[in-house]
């Protein structure tokens, strides 16, 4: 094996941001090798990806893909004389061998693109050996934040968010930022003063921007995932259409980029509530060419810009703190020349609050608000809920969980005392709790 080559995992290789990495990979084989893929069930694209780029390892979901994907290996293998074109990669399944191609001592880089819950224990053994960690499954910071955060710290691992938002925040923070090591206040620690006023976190709007607030709650499945500016996975598409993503967003650059740091220990819910609405801005953007920023107390704002592919925000994690080509076009000024910014409208778009409501809350909050937003939208897909209850569930469940947040607490951590509030373990526990409290409040509403 070239040494001068970083060894790479993609978690989630058969999905769109998985997808776009590899389109960046390939024209970057001279530095990069694809040493461990993930997918679930795509089981002729894992295969495809092993033909072209040869892993070490591949992981999928459970013994009968892999027995799937073994079969298609060994019959190409057979088909094929040239031993130099074999596929020896070894397939493993669950959610140990996710761990493993996440931790191996060989990896350099782990680009975290499973979706969900999914991918919050292989992103967090990641962190756990320091590796460098391409965050793009924002779940894992919505669910772990602290845990996750801490951890990356404790053992400094490099973190670098894809979120093509928060990737634009990162590129337009003081230089040499470090997520999990700077806080906005205090950047590297030395008490100077650095003027960041805000971040400024745009959105799209979704495919309903413009609909009527009561046309809303008889969309589609295919309507809410017809984005007009990024093509996405299924999760992803939906919380863009209710603007959940941008809930979830806020969650994403709160731990981020220590905005934690802001909270006292006695702030109150409404305290909470005010800073955290006045440090992060959200700004509707239909466009989707300016991708966020950074308002700086002189009145200078930093934003960075480009066309809206994936790739460009993946190019840039991949090559950091340097850049390389990412394979796009570049940014025709001349196409653009209507960019608008707009207020979010809250009523028609109520989740976004939801963000702030769960901040203020604190402890298990955005767990259990991401827990009842992915079982809410299955029930959407699955044509059980209309598209706006999708937001009643959730602030359903979350306000069930301010009302008896002490009693919750206690059950998710087994009694223990408070220093042993976020771990790996409670975090479980109050996932599946709001799980089944989502499913709880939807039988209700039919
Ligand atoms: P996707 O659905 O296209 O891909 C998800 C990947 O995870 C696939 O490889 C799938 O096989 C795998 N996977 C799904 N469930 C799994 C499970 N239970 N166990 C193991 N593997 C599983 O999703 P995506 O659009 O690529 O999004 C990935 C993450 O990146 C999400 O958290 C999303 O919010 C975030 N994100 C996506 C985009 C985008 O443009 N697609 C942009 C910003 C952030
Ligand atoms: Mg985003």
């Amino acid at each position: 094996m070239n040494s001068k080559l970083q060894n790479i995992t993609i978690l989630g290789a058969t999905g769109s941001i998985g997808t776009s990495t590899l389109n960046v990979l390939r024209l970057h084989l001279d530095k990069y090798k694809i040493y461990a893929v993930s997918g679930k069930s795509q089981i002729t694209k894992l295969f495809d990806i092993c033909k072209e780029f040869n892993p070490i390892f591949a992981v999928v979901l459970d013994i009968t893909s892999q027995e799937k994907l073994q079969n298609l290996i060994t019959n190409y293998n057979a088909e094929n004389n040239n031993s130099n074109e074999k596929i020896t990669t070894k397939i493993l399944f669950g959610n140990d061998a996710l761990c493993q191609i996440a931790m191996d001592k060989n990896v350099d880089v782990v680009m975290a693109a499973l979706v969900g819950a999914a991918g919050l224990q292989p992103t967090l053994a990641a962190a756990e050996v320091g590796k460098k960690i391409l965050l793009a499954n924002k779940e894992v910071l919505v669910m772990a934040g602290e845990l996750f955060m801490q951890t990356v710290r404790k053992h400094k691992a490099i973190l670098l968010p894809v979120d093509s938002e928060h990737n634009a925040i990162f590129q337009s923070l003081p230089k040499g930022f470090k997520c999990g090591f700077d806080d906005l206040e205090n950047i590297d620690n030395n008490k100077i003063e650095n003027g960041i006023k805000q971040i400024l976190l745009t959105a799209s709007g979704g495919p309903f921007l413009h609909k009527d607030i009561h046309d809303l709650q008889n969309v589609s499945v295919e309507q809410a995932c017809n984005h007009p500016n990024w093509k996405m996975g299924k999760k992803v598409s939906i919380d863009s259409a209710t603007m959940m993503n941008k809930c979830l967003e806020i969650i994403e650059a709160f731990w981020l980029f220590g905005i934690n740091d802001l909270l006292k220990n006695d702030d109150s819910y409404e305290q909470i509530l005010a800073k955290i609405t006045n440090y992060i801005k959200v700004i509707i953007h239909p466009q989707s060419v300016v991708h966020s920023g950074v308002q700086y107390v002189d009145g200078s704002v930093i934003m960075q810009l480009s066309q809206p592919n994936m790739q460009v925000p993946i190019s840039y994690c991949l090559s950091y703190p340097n850049r390389f080509a990412s394979d796009i076009d570049f940014l025709d000024f001349f196409k653009y020349n209507n960019l608008q910014f707009i207020q979010p409208n809250t009523q028609k778009f109520p989740c976004i609050k939801l963000a702030y409501e769960a901040l203020a809350i604190r402890n298990f909050a955005g767990n259990i608000l991401n827990a009842a937003n992915e079982i809410s939208i299955n029930y959407f897909i699955n044509k059980q809920i209309k598209f706006t209850e999708i937001y009643t569930i959730n602030s359903q469940v979350l306000n069930y969980y301010k009302q008896n947040a002490n009693i919750l607490n206690q059950q998710f951590t087994n009694n223990t005392s408070d220093d042993n509030l976020q771990n790996l373990e409670s975090i479980l526990n109050a996932d599946k709790w709001a799980r089944s409290k989502a499913e709880e409040f939807i039988q209700i509403l039919n």
